[in-house]
């Protein structure tokens, strides 16, 4: 894989120097693609993502079987998960009960999701936008009883397919509530990928003047519109340093059939070595699961560096297949 392009790093003044890559393709990504990988290969999927550097690793959830069939096997799963020193695998859990099993099967940290919206909290959580936060503080204080982590999630934060632009006081109140009780981070999501830069600097403000620090804010972007990375910079900007990426794009919207989903980890990667800004990641074994991963599901990626590599790797060997383009 030697030989592949890099970007040209240049930095640019005010922005962090580290940034937290948090990789969400075996929970968020998987979660959102109608095909349900074996065990096996979810086990290779986060053995090689933590090989390429990824020290956050969303590896799965514990919900029911019945809502989601995608991880019924999750308890199998983290049984053979081998996690690198100061490597972490955070088990997404929606109520105390998922709690529980994920504790049981060795699970150290656990993040929850609650919701801008009501109509995403009646749609997909199966209660109430109040009843959400509600059952997620509970989590949150069983898990602290445990010593156990918790990142929260704020869900439709930019916009709801259902009830269109979402107030970002809403947004702002979920967040202080899951910050007060007690969640590490918590990750403003833009769940159907609608934030453009103007918006995403507005609700990180937002979130800031509201008195959450900024170590404690992460941002889960979309690239259904193109959108991801200008709103990763639009952030990195206002100096946050945590967000989450799902490696190969993995995860279509589900609101918007066939549209791209998560931002890719590469293509955010790429921008990232770019500015110069430190990831731990090495991008051509990103790139290389991805390939990977598309080879054993028989299905492309929706990532641009991933697309941009096997490219050059093709055109390497075969040394005239451009025919002179320029
Ligand atoms: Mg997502």
């Amino acid at each position: 894989m030697s030989g592949l392009p890099r970007p040209r790093v240049e930095p640019v003044d005010g922005l962090p120097t580290h940034v937290r890559v948090y990789e969400v393709a075996p929970r968020d990504g998987l979660q959102a693609e109608t095909d349900i990988l074996p065990t096996a290969v979810k086990a290779e999927l986060c053995r090689r993502l933590y090989d390429a550097g990824s020290r956050d690793v969303e590896v799965t959830s514990f919900v029911p079987a019945t809502w989601i069939p995608q991880f019924a096997d999750a308890e199998r799963l983290v049984a053979g998960l081998e996690v690198p020193p100061g490597g972490r695998a955070v088990a997404l859990v929606p109520n105390l009960r998922g709690l529980h099993r994920a504790l049981d099967a060795g699970i150290r940290e656990v993040s929850v999701v609650v919701s801008a919206s009501e109509s995403f909290a009646r749609a997909n959580l199966n209660t109430s936008r109040e009843g959400a936060i509600e059952r997620a503080e509970e989590v949150v204080v069983a898990a602290s009883d445990a010593d156990v982590p918790v990142r929260g999630y704020v869900s439709m934060a930019f916009g709801d397919p259902w009830e269109g632009a979402v107030d970002p006081a809403t947004v702002v109140d979920a967040v202080v509530r899951l910050h007060r009780a007690g969640c590490t981070t918590v990750a403003i999501s833009d769940t159907i990928g609608v934030g453009t830069p103007g918006l995403t600097t507005r609700m990180v403000r937002d979130v800031l003047d509201a008195g959450i620090p900024v170590d404690a804010v992460a941002l889960h972007l979309h690239d259904t519109y193109g959108q991801g990375l200008a709103n990763v910079y639009a952030a990195l900007s206002l100096g946050v340093a945590e967000f989450d990426s799902s490696v190969g794009g993995l995860g279509r919207c589900p609101y918007a059939k066939g549209a791209t989903g998560n931002l890719a980890t590469e293509d955010l990667v790429w921008m990232l070595h770019g500015l110069g800004i430190e990831t731990g990641l090495d991008l051509e074994a990103l790139a290389a699961t991805t390939a990977w991963l598309s080879r054993v599901r028989g299905v492309g990626a929706p990532s641009n560096v991933a697309t941009a590599f096997a490219a050059a790797a093709s055109a390497v060997d075969t040394p005239n297949a451009t025919g002179g383009s320029r």
